[in-house]
């Protein structure tokens, strides 16, 4: 039986929520999530990229992926970790769904399985049983234990996954969205799936969320209409949707926050606590400590020319103007730029 290119392991937490959604978008968080699975696989594999793609990764993704190889690493035991194993599980009416766990063991006769996340917003159990069962038709095994680990919250969701009983559900949960969809994003059901669709950004059904707010907003975009979305003024317009859009998320969001943070339990939404940025407080006690001289340490420190300039106007008694001035005079040619960042601002 021919399966749907659009059917994944990996986009079942999705299709549970919409059964419209499509492959990912390819948004910022979408691939930050991209090279910290990457920099995992090559960490656990121990490969000789691991410190430049370790590198390259934000402060936040760096620990969360120390975090996430010392975990599998220590569940392993010393056990072969194989990392990236693409695995198809054939369902009993013969269709096949392939896909990629992050990582496999097999330690005393017992197979484990996990998958990294960067952050949590779905049920990803289905994604992990997908996988488990995949694995267990191809190795003969009846159980597994599977684990998913959330990176920014540093959660271990831990399950059993049965043979019979797990594929059994997913048969049952292919059937319902294979019923429920109609390869028309028009009758798509808006939910964080949206987040990660790559109708995003021409869906009617998610526009029409926006849209009912967008009407009480005077900038002449009366319909919503997938086609002219591809014309610069029509994008105009939404774009000034999207952004008294953003403020009034933001805005609720934080609300939501505040609300929650004093006691007030929102249904369906439970307070999360990811660790604050570390700082180090004494630089010549550290180097000591790690056996570092102050040249590779500074080497691994990123400097904040804001709070350096600052620094420099208060020792000097100067303006922060005057500081800045002065930063570049002395150290210009001291100072490496990154990539240049692309962002869309409103002309005056
Ligand atoms: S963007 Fe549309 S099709 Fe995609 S998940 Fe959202 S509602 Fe469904």
């Amino acid at each position: 039986m021919e399966t749907p290119t659009w059917l994944r392991p990996s986009s079942l937490p999705f299709l549970q929520q919409c059964p419209e959604y499509t492959g990912s978008a390819q948004t910022p968080a979408a691939m930050d999530g991209t090279a910290q699975h990457a920099a995992l696989a090559a960490c656990l594999a121990n490969s000789p990229e691991k410190d430049m793609l370790m590198a390259d990764l934000t402060p936040g993704g760096h620990e969360a992926v120390t975090w996430a190889a010392q975990h599998v690493q220590s569940i392993a035991q010393g056990a072969k970790i194989e990392t990236e194993r693409r695995v198809s599980l054939t369902l009993p009416n013969g269709m096949v769904i392939s896909g990629t766990v992050d990582n496999m063991h097999v330690d005393a006769g017992v197979l484990y399985l996990s998958d990294f996340k960067r952050g949590e917003y779905a049920d990803c159990r289905p994604q992990l049983a997908a996988y488990a069962v995949g694995l267990m038709q191809e190795l003969g095994y009846k159980t597994a234990t599977a684990q998913i680990l959330y990176g920014r919250t540093r959660h271990i969701d831990e399950f059993e996954v049965g043979l019979d009983d797990a594929l059994a559900r997913l048969s049952g949960m292919v059937q319902e969205i294979s019923d429920g969809r109609a390869d028309d994003p028009a009758r798509g059901i808006p939910s964080d799936a949206c987040t990660y669709c790559g109708h995003a950004a021409t869906c009617p059904a998610l526009a029409g969320v926006a849209m009912a707010v967008v009407r009480g907003i005077d900038v002449g975009l009366e319909t919503f209409d997938p086609i002219s979305m591809r014309k610069p003024e029509t994008i105009a317009k939404a774009l000034a949707a999207a952004t008294v859009l953003d403020k009034w998320s933001k805005a609720v969001r934080e609300r939501a926050k505040s609300l929650a943070q004093s006691g007030t339990p929102i249904p369906g939404y439970a307070i999360s606590e990811a660790k604050g940025k570390p700082t180090i407080t004494d630089i010549s006690a550290a180097c000591h400590r790690l056996g570092l001289d102050p040249d590779e340490f500074l080497g691994c420190c990123n400097v904040a020319i804001g709070k350096l300039a600052v620094a420099v106007a208060e020792k000097n008694g100067q303006t922060l103007a005057v500081a800045r001035a002065f930063i570049d005079e002395k150290i210009a040619d001291l100072i490496q730029r990154g990539a240049p960042s692309v962002s869309l601002r409103k002309s005056k």
